[in-house]
C-alpha cells in the first residue's frame, strides 16, 4: 500500500508556483458541482468578469483555458496563425523561443528578433524586422521573461506593430497581477497568462483575452484551427454564459480556486498589488546585495517579482539551493540555459511577496553561506 499523501509545506520563492492563500486552498476543497449546473455557469461568468477587470480590458472574448500557461500561449498562436502566414517573434529568453517553436508548428514563416538574455527588445529591432517582413500577421513578445528577469516595455512597440497593420500578441504569464499590465490602454490584441505566478492560484489554468481585431482575424480564417481543444470558435461558446454549450469538462475545483484568488486581487486592488511587488523587491535587494548577490538585469528593466541574481563568488549554487530546500523548506529557482549553475531566480510573487518571505530567505542564507 502506498502511504497516505503528506506533501511537505514549502515556502515557494521560485519562478512559480507561488504560495497560495488559505482561502484559495479552502475553495479547492469545496464540494464538486456539475460544470453545466446553473450555479457553476454563474461562477464562470464572474470569473470572466474578474479576469476582464484584472487585465484592464473590456474584451468580450476573455476566458480561461483549462490548461497551464503554455496552453494559453498555444491558444493565441494556433488561433491567429494559418499555414503560409508571416509573423515576427521576439526572443530574449526561454519563452520567446517556445512561441517561435509553436508558430513554426502552425505552418507560419517565423522572422525571429533576438536580444541577449537579460536584455529587452528595442523598438528599433522591431522596425528593422518589419523592413524584412513588411506585413506580418502578428508580432509576439514576452512581457515578463521569467527565464531572465527582464521586464519588456510595450507601449512604443505596440504603436509600431499597429502602424504596420499587425496584431500584437503578449505573454503576460509572470507580469499579470504583479506589475502594471493594461490590455486596452496598450492596445494588446491577444494576451495569455497563468494562474500560479503573481495570481497565486494553483497551476493549470491560463486566463486569455482577444481584442476585436484578433476576433476578426479568427473569423476570417481560411483554414480550421489546427487544434480541436484550443479552437476558440468552439471554446468561446463554452464561456458564453447562459447560452453555453458543452465543449469539455471544466476543471471545477481549479476554477473555484481561481475565483477566490481573483477576488483577493480585487480586494487588495491592482495598484496596491503592483506597489507591493516593487516595495518587496527593493527590500530583497537591500538584504541580498550586501551579501554579495548581484542582479543580472540593469535596474530600469528589472522585473520586481522575479529576481535573477548571481551568487557571491565561491558559493556552490546547487549545494546551497538544495540545502535551502532540505533544511529550510525554501524553494528558489536555478538558472536556465546559459545561466544554469550561475544564477538563481528568486520569485516574490503574490502571496510569496512579503517582507517575511525575504527575511526567511535572507536569514537562511546567512546561516548557510557563513
Ligand atoms: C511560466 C511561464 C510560462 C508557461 O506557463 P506554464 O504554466 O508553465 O505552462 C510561459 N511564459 C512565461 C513568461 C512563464 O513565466
Amino acid at each position: 500500500m502506498p502511504e497516505k499523501l503528506t506533501p511537505t509545506k514549502r515556502i515557494l520563492m521560485g519562478p512559480g508556483p507561488s504560495d497560495v492563500h488559505p482561502e484559495v486552498l479552502k475553495a479547492m476543497a469545496s464540494p464538486l458541482m456539475g460544470h453545466l449546473d446553473p450555479e457553476f455557469v454563474q461562477i464562470m461568468d464572474k470569473v470572466k468578469a474578474m479576469v476582464q477587470e484584472t487585465l484592464l480590458t473590456k474584451n468580450q472574448l476573455t476566458f480561461v483555458v483549462s490548461a497551464p500557461g503554455s496552453a494559453g500561449m498555444e491558444t493565441c498562436l494556433v488561433n491567429l496563425l494559418e499555414p503560409g502566414d508571416e509573423c515576427i517573434i521576439c526572443i530574449n529568453g526561454v519563452f520567446g523561443g517556445r512561441m517561435a517553436d509553436i508558430a513554426e508548428r502552425c505552418g507560419a514563416t517565423v522572422h525571429k528578433v533576438n536580444s541577449e538574455w537579460g536584455k529587452v527588445i528595442e523598438p528599433s529591432q522591431i522596425k528593422s524586422a518589419l523592413g524584412k517582413c513588411p506585413h506580418p500577421k502578428l508580432v509576439a513578445l514576452v512581457h515578463a521573461e521569467t527565464s531572465t528577469g527582464a521586464l519588456q516595455p510595450l507601449e512604443e512597440i505596440s504603436d509600431i506593430v499597429h502602424n504596420a497593420g499587425a496584431l500584437l500578441v503578449v505573454d503576460a504569464v509572470t507580469s499579470y497581477c504583479g506589475v502594471p499590465l493594461k490590455i486596452d490602454e496598450w492596445n494588446i490584441d491577444a494576451v495569455y497568462s497563468g494562474s500560479q505566478k503573481c495570481l497565486s492560484a494553483p497551476p493549470g489554468l491560463s486566463p486569455v483575452s482577444f481584442s476585436n481585431n484578433a476576433v476578426k482575424a479568427l473569423e476570417s480564417r481560411k483554414t480550421k484551427v489546427q487544434s480541436w481543444f484550443l479552437d476558440l470558435s468552439l471554446v468561446k461558446n463554452y464561456w458564453s454564459g447562459g447560452k453555453r454549450a458543452y465543449h469539455h469538462t471544466a476543471p471545477v475545483s481549479a476554477l473555484f480556486a481561481l475565483y477566490e484568488s481573483l477576488r483577493l486581487v480585487l480586494e487588495e486592488g491592482l495598484e496596491k498589488r503592483w506597489a507591493r511587488h516593487r516595495e518587496v523587491h527593493q527590500y530583497l535587494a537591500n538584504k541580498l546585495e550586501p551579501m554579495g548577490f548581484r542582479f543580472l538585469v540593469e535596474q530600469k528593466h528589472r522585473l520586481p517579482n522575479l529576481n535573477t541574481m548571481f551568487l557571491p563568488t565561491g558559493v556552490d549554487e546547487a549545494k546551497i539551493r538544495s540545502a535551502l530546500l532540505q533544511q529550510y523548506n525554501i524553494e528558489v529557482g536555478g538558472g536556465l540555459g546559459d545561466f544554469a549553475g550561475k544564477l538563481w531566480r528568486i520569485g516574490i510573487m503574490g502571496e510569496s511577496c512579503t517582507h517575511n518571505h525575504v527575511n526567511m530567505l535572507a536569514g537562511a542564507l546567512e546561516e548557510l553561506i557563513r
